[in-house]
């Protein structure tokens, strides 16, 4: 008997880089690994540990590629009441929405930012550690973004505003010259990645999504920089002329995309840049925020992206555009992370390539293709099982009964 070695008996195994589901298959797991994927009773070894998925259908862990890990949901009333909170409660917020990511099914993220510098880096750190139970995290570290904008805390009093904390404001510049220093010192921090406001934001207060708030220059700039750490550059863009700019600046990544026009969704397609589009999102900010009250103008600005970027969503789908499941959890409770599929299949995407944009689409975006996305050999043991075959019922994934990250058990219910 191999001590070190785990047998996964997968009832049904969906290879979603060949988009087929094989039959009684045996996953073999050596320490964190997947060794080999064979039939069931192919000689397969006999292993310390046995899990029986025979009635399941096993995948990939799911990849979030638009999370936010750092602080409490979304409330509605702008990112003033950021001064409320210690860079400590943000972490500790962290460890409980780590938690309840890989707890629905999700084992890698690429969290997109946080107010508070370098404590999705912390958070990172912990998991790896194996302090903290969470996702593999690719962590932006802070927001690139031009002052008073999309990635600034807005709405404070100017005497309140001049006494900002300088790990609240880390990433913001208002140069070319600048974007360089600011990508420099959050690459310096310890992020893996950067993220760039290139337009307003729903969420911040004072912003307009649909306006542009870097020039091409400003983000050719942290394009240049990342790319001289071995990085890449997602941009934040709601609106047509601030993604065009991306997308000629070379980032990696939109995110949200929700005011493109058809020739942005060509540039994106010709470029080869990922979208990545929260379509459930707006949802969650028109029932919650009408129930609890929130800011007018977000609620405003909210119903004017919404549709548009599910329209946008379903062109890009038909376009060919490169696609990565990317959710703004975080905005919302981060056990609700699985709720986009149904979205994605409602607006123009099979089950199966709905569920190939948080698994191979996902790695590719990461640049992780050699460790996470897939159930075949060398990859790390990141496995999901539903009761189900998600390929015909795609919401089977909102509801994660089996996770396993790097070989260990996380969930089994
Ligand atoms: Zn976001």
């Amino acid at each position: 008997m191999d001590q070190d070695l785990t047998v996964i008996r997968a009832g049904h195994l969906l290879d979603v880089e060949a988009g087929e589901m094989l039959e009684d298959r045996a996953v073999i797991v050596r320490g964190e690994r997947i060794e080999a994927v064979v039939p069931f009773g192919d000689g397969v070894p006999s292993a310390a540990t046995t899990i029986d998925l025979s009635g399941h259908t096993v995948l990939p862990g799911l990849i979030d590629c638009h999370a936010h890990l750092i602080g409490e949901p979304e409330s509605g009333h702008g990112y003033a009441v950021l001064v409320t909170r210690t860079a400590a409660q943000e972490a500790f917020s962290g460890v409980r929405n780590a938690r309840a990511t890989i707890t629905a099914g999700f084992t890698t993220v690429r969290d997109v930012g946080t107010f508070r510098a370098l404590v999705d880096c912390a958070l990172r750190d912990a998991i790896e550690a194996g302090d903290v139970e969470g996702p593999r995290m690719l962590c932006a570290g802070a927001y690139v973004t031009c002052s008073g904008g999309g990635g600034d805390v807005t709405g404070l009093a100017p005497d309140v505003d001049a006494v900002v904390p300088i790990d609240l404001r880390f990433g913001v510049a208002n140069s070319v010259d600048e974007v360089r220093r600011r990508v420099r010192a959050i690459l310096h921090g310890g992020a893996d990645f950067i993220k760039v406001i290139a337009t307003g934001a729903v969420l911040t207060e004072g912003t307009v999504p649909g306006a542009p708030e870097f020039s091409e220059a400003e983000i050719r700039a942290a394009v240049e920089e990342a790319s001289l750490y071995g990085t890449f550059v997602a941009a934040h863009a709601h609106g047509a002329e601030g993604i065009k700019r991306a997308v000629r600046a070379g980032v990696r990544s939109i995110e949200h995309g929700s005011l493109m026009d058809d020739e942005a969704i060509e540039m994106m397609a010709a470029a080869g840049t990922y979208l990545v589009a929260d379509v459930y999102f707006g949802d969650w900010i028109e029932e919650e925020g009408t129930r609890a009250g929130w800011s007018k103008d977000v609620l405003r600005k909210n119903r004017e992206t919404t549709d548009a970027q599910r329209q946008g969503f379903a062109k890009a789908v038909k376009a060919g555009v490169k696609l990565a499941y990317g959710t703004d959890s975080g905005g919302y409770p981060h056990a609700w992370v699985g709720k986009q599929f149904a979205y994605q299949v409602r607006h123009g995407q099979t089950p199966l390539e709905a569920i190939q944009t948080a698994t191979t689409n996902a790695a590719d975006l990461l640049g992780w293709a050699d460790r996470v996305g897939a159930v075949k050999p060398g990859l790390f043991a990141d496995l999901i099982a539903v009761p189900g075959d998600p390929t015909q019922d795609v919401a089977l994934l909102e509801s994660v009964p089996f996770v396993m990250k790097g070989g260990r058990v996380v969930k089994q219910t």
